[in-house]
């Protein structure tokens, strides 16, 4: 898995950050969560092929997080043969995305558009596939916000030292034991357990938008990466309540409170001019913290 923050900033861009947007590509898919304005652009700085993006995942409906969407569905319609792209939003989401593409002259049909229209009641699993699931969970925020979980199905690891020392060779025997059962050689049986162990998944948890609150102390539960907003620094507490936006002392309450690995603050004020002051903060709470910064790459 790697993730590109293809942008930091609240509300309007500056001149060093764009508005939101997350590129997540996990095996050669592209997930997008969140699409400001601006988002192509930065895709291209950063060097992703929008052609690769299958989903694209809203968290709510405010400007900074899905004006860009209507540009890069335009782009991506365009193509020869477009991609199917599927759209997970909170509620209200068809209705917007029928307006947004109303407003534009737009072929509809050129493109395969599923939008899925999600209202999570806690923290829901919202998609199931081979490699990942994805769960979401309504936040705190002034508009229904959705956070989002990304997570990695844990696998079976063949050692395949150890089978081969018990008279295993590559082949259906093994495919049995990588799929947990046991087989029998010559007479003795051997277990999944004995020749493999299970590696688990990674979680990156996105929670943007919010105050602290149940649903994202359970939707980032021990994630590997947790991207969550940071609006302002701590003593700024009063804007952020005022706001439903967070500081870096809320979001690093989420990070220690849900048992997380490393914490990325993001979605900055533009009264900082850099994100020094910010990641200085947050560290002073939650050491493992990093301040994102546009075109920032991190694997997991
Ligand atoms: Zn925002
Ligand atoms: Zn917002």
């Amino acid at each position: 898995m790697e993730i590109t923050i293809l942008g930091t900033s609240c509300m309007v861009p500056t001149k060093d950050r764009n508005v939101q947007g997350i590129y997540v590509e996990y095996k050669g898919e592209g997930i997008l969560f969140d699409c400001g304005e601006g988002t192509q652009r930065q895709m291209n700085i950063a060097g992703i092929n929008r052609n690769k993006i299958r989903k694209i995942l809203l968290t709510h409906w405010h400007g900074d997080h899905v004006s860009g969407l209507v540009g890069l569905l335009q782009t991506i319609s365009n193509n020869e043969n477009p991609q199917k792209i599927t759209i997970f939003g909170p509620r209200e989401t068809r209705e917007r995305i029928a307006h947004l593409l109303r407003a534009v002259s737009f072929e509809e049909n050129r493109m395969d558009l599923e939008i899925k229209e999600i209202n999570p009641v806690g923290v829901e699993k919202i998609y199931d596939g081979e490699d990942y699931i994805i769960q979401a969970a309504y936040l705190d925020h002034k508009i229904p916000c959705l956070g989002y979980s990304l997570i990695e199905k844990d696998v079976r690891k063949i050692n395949m030292a150890k089978a081969k020392k018990l008279g295993l060779r590559e082949g259906p025997l093994i495919g049995k034991l990588q799929a947990g059962h046991s087989v029998s050689l010559k007479g003795q049986t051997i277990t999944a357990e004995e020749v493999s162990h299970i590696q688990k998944g990674k979680k990156l948890s996105i929670i943007l938008d919010t105050l602290p609150c149940k649903n994202a102390y359970e939707l980032a539960a021990e994630a590997d990466i947790l991207i969550a907003e940071s609006v302002y620094t701590s003593e700024m507490e009063e804007k952020s309540l005022e706001y439903k936006h967070m500081t870096t002392k809320q979001a690093a309450l989420i990070a220690t409170t849900a048992n997380v690995k490393k914490l990325i603050i993001t979605h900055f004020s533009q009264r900082y001019k850099t994100n020094k002051e910010l990641e200085e903060d947050v560290r002073t709470f939650f050491p493992e913290s990093q301040a994102a910064f546009d075109f920032m790459k991190i694997k997991l």
